[in-house]
């Protein structure tokens, strides 16, 4: 009786997975991008009494100007990265984290070492890389693939 529930949930897993994701040991992946995740917080929340400094400082407006700036895209560029790494938190929740989400193929351990994040395999990032490069519209494609 359990083993046959055993055998059966199994099968719903390979149903379910994306082919060849297997060899992906989503263990070392998920607490790799919820050490990033925190960090990125971290950083956040730092970042949040360095603006606070900044607009009470009215001497230097254009140095307080230029760092706000460099302030807000940098939080820009951290929110994006928080948000793939949500999303690849719910992949590997949903046993389909490493699989690309574009031809589906697996995402090579190396990539995804690097970029734990990343939701496309190299050659797909490419080609929406250079489709960007095209196009200023991009922010579907930005939100498809890390
Ligand atoms: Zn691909």
């Amino acid at each position: 009786m359990i083993i046959d529930h055993l055998t059966r949930s199994d099968e719903r897993t390979v149903m379910k997975g994306t082919r060849n994701v297997n060899t992906i040991d989503d263990g070392n992946f998920l607490a790799l991008l919820k050490a990033k995740q925190k960090e990125l917080l971290s950083t956040i929340s730092n970042r949040d009494e360095i603006l606070i400094e900044a607009t009470a400082d009215e001497i230097d407006s254009l140095q307080q100007q230029l760092s706000r700036d460099i302030a807000v895209r940098n939080l820009d560029r951290t929110s994006r990265l928080l948000r793939d790494i949500q999303k690849a938190l719910i992949r590997i929740d949903a046993k389909t984290y490493g699989a690309c989400l574009t031809c589906e193929e697996p995402i090579p351990v190396r990539r995804l070492m690097v970029l734990p994040w990343a939701s496309c395999c190299v050659s797909c990032q490419e080609a929406i890389d250079s489709q960007q490069a095209k196009s200023d519209h991009s922010s579907f494609t930005m939100d498809l693939c890390a």
